[in-house]
């Protein structure tokens, strides 16, 4: 494979260069793919024309852009042609061009996946396409189900103006949409690929949860509006560079385990963020920062991995963010690295796509990096590289310094919030139990009572004092009468929870205890109080042998106060006690 760029000039330059590759490569295919100003657009219908004339089996494709790589340096104001002339018989391309908007997405996708299907030789497709305010979740959920050996890569069509309405794409298929994607479907035995992404960007700050979205409207984050986040913590307010300043600063969450970065593209009245992808409620997310150290360094593993790979020819398609991070001047440092490798070119986006594993992924201030080549790899270009690692000398920067402080002090106030948590969880419910018997104590279990009754609800207690208790106290000590309090407690709870209500469980008063029964009737608690008599008086306590339990049962009606229930279910439970003890009175 030959990668031929070419800056676009005048129509009679161009066609000489034209003419010049089709004599130099006869016979092999060819695809030539085009980066443009949108201020250039009216250039295209020429050059069209010239390959139609000059070229014409030359396929082509292209789309507007913020700016243009060329040979690894940004170029502005330009048209680029990358010519990607393939030496291999065996190489085969596709274009195929579709109107992109919500309404036709479902039937391109349909229509595309059968055309890969139909061509087994399909071993990547590069796409660029028109975003406005669409998601593109759909679009890319779709393509996530082709043959996962099936690489997909590509970027949104830009403008200078970071304007994202003002964009086309066009192809010798159907020509210049200003809604629109292109893929260019790419395969054949000898042709390989290699694409990976990279942003550089760190997490910054704590982590908030999103409360609130509906598909790529994010409303809320940690309960606030999404946009308080920003103002708060950057200062960032809702005007005219709301867009460019939230550039530096994207959402970083995971979707499928993938790290995605995700830059807001309007902020409305309400707080509300509209993101280019569907957001979900739930997932954890963080605002972001770049550091550009830390960026060259991750860059510079992504080039050593690529020089492995051996590339012929190399496709950026890198998010125009980075030009405002990074500035024109050191812009060039994260794509010439890969220029070192071989011939570079490809453009700033307003969006990039890469398929990692199965999935297909929308990105945001990210640079997605394709290498082509046909054929066996010939020697790595690795050494080249040395020379980017000059930076390592440089002193470490006060941004990185400062994130570093914030990093560690969140995850130290994180921390320590997650301890004072659990301290109040215990405390919250050491009031509320008695030590010994781990049940509600005496005012719990009455707060519980009193709250059914204000609510007016149906509901039954149960009242149980253990019988002769004192004797046991007197003949087997204090001791004893803890241990039979207790093993009384864990029955009461086991039977409990085997009837399948959700009692409330509480110690009235030294050997008494309550069961308070929501929406329960008389025969439920009666169940119960026999349940808990019976299973208890065959326990067999080593020391002290068996005991009983006598019970009183009533329902409270839903105008009655607390106090006559409980008074009710007392004269229940005096009257077992009267009749002999261990039995069950209903009142
Ligand atoms: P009855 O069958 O009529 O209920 O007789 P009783 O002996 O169970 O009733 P009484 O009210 O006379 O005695 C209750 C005893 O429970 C008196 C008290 O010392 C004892 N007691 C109260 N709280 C505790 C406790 O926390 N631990 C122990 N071991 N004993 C307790
Ligand atoms: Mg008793
Ligand atoms: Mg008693």
């Amino acid at each position: 494979m030959k990668q031929i760029q070419i800056v676009y000039k005048d129509a009679e330059s161009f066609r000489s260069r034209v003419r010049a590759i089709r004599k130099q490569y006869s016979g092999k295919t060819a695809l030539m793919q085009f980066f443009y100003d949108m201020a250039l657009e009216d250039e295209l219908q020429q050059i069209t024309d010239i390959l139609e004339e000059d070229y014409p089996e030359c396929r082509y494709f292209g789309c507007s852009s913020n700016a243009n790589v060329t040979y690894g340096e940004i170029s502005e104001h330009t048209i680029l042609a990358v010519c990607c002339v393939f030496e291999e018989p065996d190489t085969k391309i596709k274009v195929l061009q579709y109107r992109l908007t919500q309404e036709t997405q479902e039937q391109l996708c349909d229509d595309l996946l059968m055309q890969v299907s139909l061509n087994p030789w399909v071993r990547g497709i590069e796409m660029l396409l028109t975003v406005r305010d669409m998601s593109l979740t759909y679009l890319c959920d779709r393509l996530s189900e082709m043959d996962v050996r099936i690489r997909i890569f590509g970027g949104c069509a830009f403008n200078t103006k970071v304007n994202r309405f003002h964009v086309s794409v066009f192809s010798d298929e159907e020509g210049l949409m200003k809604e629109g994607v292109v893929f260019v479907l790419l395969g054949g035995s000898k042709l390989h690929l290699e694409s990976t992404y990279i942003h550089g960007w760190k997490p910054l700050g704590k982590q908030f949860m999103i409360t609130r979205a509906e598909g790529n409207r994010l409303y809320e984050l940690g309960g606030e509006p999404a946009f308080d986040t920003y103002y708060r913590y950057l200062q960032i307010e809702n005007d005219d560079s709301f867009y460019l300043n939230t550039l530096e600063f994207p959402i970083s969450y995971e979707r499928n385990g993938i790290p995605i970065l995700r830059v807001p593209s309007d902020c409305m009245e309400d707080g509300s963020l509209i993101m280019s992808s569907d957001m979900t409620t739930g997932t954890k997310a963080r605002l972001s920062y770049g550091d550009p150290q830390t960026i060259l360094r991750s860059i510079l593993q992504t080039a050593e991995q690529m020089a492995e790979f051996v590339p012929e020819g190399i496709l950026l398609f890198t998010c125009a963010s980075r030009r405002v991070f990074w500035g024109e001047h050191d812009i060039n440092q994260e794509s010439l690295p890969f220029q070192a490798l071989a011939s570079t070119a490809g453009f700033y986006t307003g969006g990039e796509f890469h398929r990692m594993e199965k999935t297909l992924n929308q990105h945001n201030v990210t640079m997605v990096i394709v290498g082509i080549r046909e054929g066996e790899p010939r020697s790595s270009k690795r050494d080249e590289l040395i020379r980017f690692y000059d930076y390592h000398d440089v002193q470490i920067s006060m941004v990185r310094r400062l994130a570093n402080f914030i990093e560690a002090a969140t995850t130290e106030l994180d921390e320590s919030n997650r301890k004072l948590e659990m301290t109040n969880a215990l405390l919250r419910r050491k009031a509320i139990t008695d030590e010994l018997t781990d049940v509600y104590n005496r005012r719990e279990i009455q707060n519980r009572i009193v709250n059914e009754a204000d609510n007016g609800s149906r509901y039954a207690l149960i009242m149980l004092d253990l019988d002769f208790f004192k004797q046991i106290n007197d003949t087997y000590g204090h001791e004893e009468g803890d241990r039979v309090l207790s093993t009384f407690a864990g029955v009461m709870k086991a039977e409990a929870e085997m009837a399948g209500f959700l009692p409330s469980i509480g110690r009235w008063g030294g050997e008494e205890f309550m069961i308070l029964l929501p929406a329960a009737d008389a025969q439920d608690a009666f169940g119960l109080a026999e349940r808990i008599r019976t299973t208890f008086s065959e326990v067999d306590f080593p020391t002290s042998g068996h005991h009983t339990v006598s019970c009183g049962v009533t329902v409270a009606n839903s105008d009655e106060s607390a106090d006559d229930v409980c008074s009710r279910v007392d004269k229940a439970l005096y009257s077992s006690k009267n009749k002999g003890r261990n039995r069950t009175t209903i009142f």
